[in-house]
């Protein structure tokens, strides 16, 4: 008997992820519209912020015009930045690298995706005479991943970091951070830097305060480590300049206060000064010195929530719009920007942060740290933060930084890396299926046919992680079956099913044939003395079979 209740299908977005064939209906996202603040977009939830209707066409430098397409600079203009070329039309090798790897993306997209601030190419002309491969960070294009490295004062060193770092680009990672307190921390970057295919970030803040305390901080220190680091070839600072005085009467309420170390260190400066922020202050020549060497700018939340009980909070979204103050000040000088987003966020309240934040920095692409979405599960925080990056960036995150195992607790070792790695590209790919993005389930449906064969060796083939696929699937077969251990020969409901579409193929004459199929796999499986193999039913006593089959992980 059918249920009483019916309902249609959403007819909303229809943008497949894939262009082959499948019984699913297309994503629910909404249509892509590249060339607009929604490109890639989650259909908005009745009262959340709509786009602004700026971007960085609206913030042009002093001096330059919008012409019918591109920009006009004053004569003489000689452009330095990719976001300077974007706005002059210019296709640079850059551009042409990044919409190369981005493979529903042109050359000219990318450079529309830049001129608009929607997009960024982290690349500091010192790296790419190195190794750097170019790549792009923007909703129109797929998700990237950030691993955080760097060694602190109690653990780790520069082979270990540089190390850490091959691990973390075998693992997926599109950027790494750098982000040393301790050990030779100029020796650490730039052996980093020169070793990197990936753009490297860093928080300069934390090398200005080595051999001397915060408040001993002077405006000239600051632009001191910021023209050496840009010389050395980072490809994006994070700058904590959002963070006002005039924000920190919020945080009296908090429950964990300032979580962030660029943060916690700039607001014990503004406390024993008693002024502003001197990021703040000195943002402009900040600016400079990377147009300079184009570094990009991730504009750090010093004010990020430490715990579910802080988001959302009036410190993070005043913050917020000082982030949006900023990043046009940075558009004005030719600068390319994104912005740092939270932290820890309750599910519920993930939508709102990030179209927040697309609203108030005008499209600029956001770059999140998990969010964590609970707080009870130390040594597990990849697992708690990567749920929230996958809404995180379904709903409009650009990058996602990871979170290891060892978040809160100490240095992530090699290990931790792999697990974060793996965590935040399961998170990044699930949201750039559920946006539509051209061509990222092809893989997902590869690996189902494979399953739906039986066929194990393209199936771990396929996998994201092959190694430990089939470590796995080898833990109780010698050989390729056609099951597996986790429910057994005659529970292997993909067998029945391959068995019954050779019938429906008119392979099989007879439904009793197919046991008869079955059978003729069935003699090439050998049983061994340690139980491998042997939870097959016709191949040993029944009762003993449903012993083996009981005691097997998917057993019952
Ligand atoms: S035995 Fe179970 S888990 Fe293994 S392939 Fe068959 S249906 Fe899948």
């Amino acid at each position: 008997m059918r249920c009483s209740v019916s309902t249609n299908i959403p007819a909303h977005g229809n943008n497949p992820s894939t262009d082959k064939l499948g019984t699913t209906p297309g994503s629910f996202a909404n249509p892509p519209r590249i060339g607009t603040p929604y490109t890639f977009s989650s259909p908005d939830t009745p009262g959340m912020p709509g786009p602004s209707d700026r971007t960085a066409w609206d913030f042009l430098p002093e001096g330059w015009e919008r012409g019918e397409e591109f920009a006009v600079a004053p004569d003489r203009f000689k452009a330095v930045t990719q976001f300077e070329y974007a706005r002059l039309g210019m296709i640079t090798p850059e551009m042409e690298r990044a919409a190369e790897r981005e493979t529903h993306l042109s050359p000219q997209q990318v450079r529309d995706e830049i001129a608009a601030g929607r997009m960024l190419i982290t690349a500091n002309k010192v790296h790419l005479s190195y190794n750097l491969d170019p790549m792009c960070i923007g909703r129109a294009a797929t998700t990237k991943i950030n691993a955080n490295l760097g060694a602190s004062p109690l653990s780790s060193n520069t082979d270990r970091e540089v190390e850490k770092l091959e691990w973390a680009v075998r693992w997926g990672a599109d950027t790494a951070m750098d982000l040393s307190t301790g050990g030779n921390l100029d020796e650490c970057r730039e052996a980093i830097i020169r070793t990197a295919t990936v753009p490297i970030g860093t928080v300069p803040i934390y090398s200005m305060i080595i051999g001397r305390s915060v408040e001993e901080l002077t405006y000239d220190d600051i632009l001191t480590e910021i023209v050496k680091q840009a010389g050395q070839g980072v490809d994006f600072f994070t700058i904590h300049a959002g963070l006002l005085k005039e924000h920190l009467p919020y945080l009296k309420d908090r429950l964990i206060g300032i979580v962030s170390r660029g943060g916690s260190l700039l607001a014990r400066w503004m406390l024993a000064h008693n002024k502003q922020n001197p990021m703040y202050e000195v943002f402009d020549e900040i600016c400079d010195i990377m147009r300079e060497y184009d570094v990009g700018f991730s504009l750090g939340d010093g004010l990020r929530p430490g715990g579910l009980s802080d988001a959302t909070d009036e410190a993070q979204l005043r913050e917020v719009e000082t982030l949006g103050e900023l990043t046009e000040r940075a558009w004005a000088r030719g600068c390319q920007v994104m912005i740092e987003g939270p932290g820890h966020v309750p599910f519920d309240q993930i939508e709102f942060n990030m179209k927040y934040a697309r609203r108030i920095c005008h499209g600029a692409p956001f770059y999140v740290l998990g969010p964590l979405v609970t707080d009870i599960f130390p040594g597990y925080d990849h697992i708690t933060s990567c749920i929230g990056a996958t809404a995180a960036a379904y709903h409009g995150a650009a990058m996602l930084c990871y979170v290891t195992p060892k978040e809160h607790l100490s240095l992530p070792k090699k290990d931790d890396v792999k697990q974060g790695c793996i965590a935040y590209k399961i998170a990044a790919h699930a949201a750039d299926v559920a946006l539509g993005i051209p061509g990222t389930r092809d893989r997902d449906d590869a690996l189902t046919r494979a399953r739906a064969a039986l066929d194990w060796s393209e199936h771990v083939k396929l996998s994201f992680d092959p190694e430990t696929a089939r470590e796995f699937h080898d833990e109780d077969h010698d050989v390729d079956e056609d099951f597996c251990s986790m429910c057994g020969h005659d529970w292997c409901a993909v067998r029945i099913n391959r068995d019954l579409e050779l019938f429906g193929a008119g392979e099989a004459k007879e439904i009793g044939e197919i046991a008869e199929l079955a059978e003729k796999t069935l003699l090439a499986v050998s049983a061994d003395d340690d139980g491998k193999a042997t939870c097959h039913s016709d191949m040993v006593d029944e009762r003993e079979a449903q012993k083996i089959q009981a005691g097997s992980p998917g057993g019952s």
